[in-house]
């Protein structure tokens, strides 16, 4: 890799130029802004539940085998309070809008914090593909909407009695088929595209492909290999096939393109990618490995407020 100081300069340079901003943000951006999920995070807001059931952090919890919707929901409440709807906009988060704000930008994530909306980012910009905390659905996709589940979760919360259970009559139903409700979030076949979700997808189509008549740069945050071909792939093959297109990806640990060879995908470390792809594309792809927040920081417009 080129010196940090000089991937920075150059990271500068490429916002300043894009004629578009593409974002493309996994769950590492959001453990980058302090939504950890595990450690003192963990440990300080769910201790009842640890003692209970042995929890080890908030990813594994959300699928421990629950014996009864009563207790499944008691953790679900108070995992998407932690997570989304008893959380404000991070500073990193907020960091970031400030550097696109006045670009033409658009943001692709896999998360469903929401941090973006949060962080001021523009509705209108932003397709969120596996979901929300906010919402619940029908765990059954029996028809097609999605519900605000604020005020219901606040209420489960409130009630959750000392054996970690919600009362009865608070376990969400489906008002049509009268199957009980779910988070809306992409783990199974039932998962609920409603139009907004495809509202949003047809933005993204359509900014994508304004974008390639320009001067594109796709920032990409902490994807890693869950479901890499929502984002990390296509972005990929954006910086691989159009020479107006530069990527910028920060990834703690796995900063490699994907490469083709021979019929077959390889992840090619940047300093190998010589053997693999022309100059050009790698002199259009830009990694770090290094802190998000420290390099934000050092981008001009927040050494100007
Ligand atoms: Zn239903």
């Amino acid at each position: 890799m080129e010196e940090y100081n000089l991937r920075v300069e150059k990271l500068k340079e490429l916002i300043d130029d894009a004629d578009y901003i593409l974002i493309g943000a996994g769950a590492g951006l959001s453990t980058a802004a302090g939504v950890e999920y595990a450690g003192k995070r963990f440990t300080d807001n769910f201790p009842e539940f640890i003692e209970k059931y042995g929890f080890q952090d908030m990813y594994t919890s959300m699928f421990y085998p629950f014996k009864s919707p009563e207790e499944r929901w008691a953790y679900f409440a108070k995992h998407v309070y932690v997570n989304n709807i008893g959380m404000g906009g991070t500073d990193l988060y907020k960091k970031l809008f400030s550097i696109v704000k006045d670009k033409d930008y658009f943001v692709i994530t896999t998360n469903t914090d929401d941090q973006f909306l949060k962080s001021g980012f523009d509705k209108e910009r932003f397709f969120r593909t596996q979901g929300t905390y906010s919402k619940i659905q029908c765990s059954k996709a029996c028809h097609n909407k999605l519900y605000d589940d604020e005020e219901l979760i606040l209420e489960m919360m409130e009630k959750t009695d000392e054996d970690l259970k919600i009362p009865s009559e608070l376990v969400p139903k489906c008002p049509v088929c009268g199957e009980e409700m779910d988070l809306n979030l992409r783990k199974d076949s039932f998962f609920v595209e409603d139009d907004e979700w495809h509202e949003q997808n047809h933005n993204y189509i359509d900014f994508r492909q304004k974008a390639l008549n320009g001067k594109l740069l796709l920032l990409e945050f902490g994807i890693g290999f869950n479901t890499p071909i929502i984002i990390r792939f296509p972005f990929d093959d954006l910086v691989k096939s159009y020479d107006n297109v530069n990527l910028v990806r920060f990834n703690r640990s796995h900063t490699e393109l994907t490469v083709k060879h021979n019929g077959n995908y390889y992840l090619v470390p940047e300093d190998e990618l010589d053997k693999y792809v022309s100059p050009d594309i790698k002199e259009r792809y830009v990694p770090f490995k290094e802190s998000i927040d420290e390099t934000l920081k050092k981008i001009k417009y927040f050494v100007k407020i």
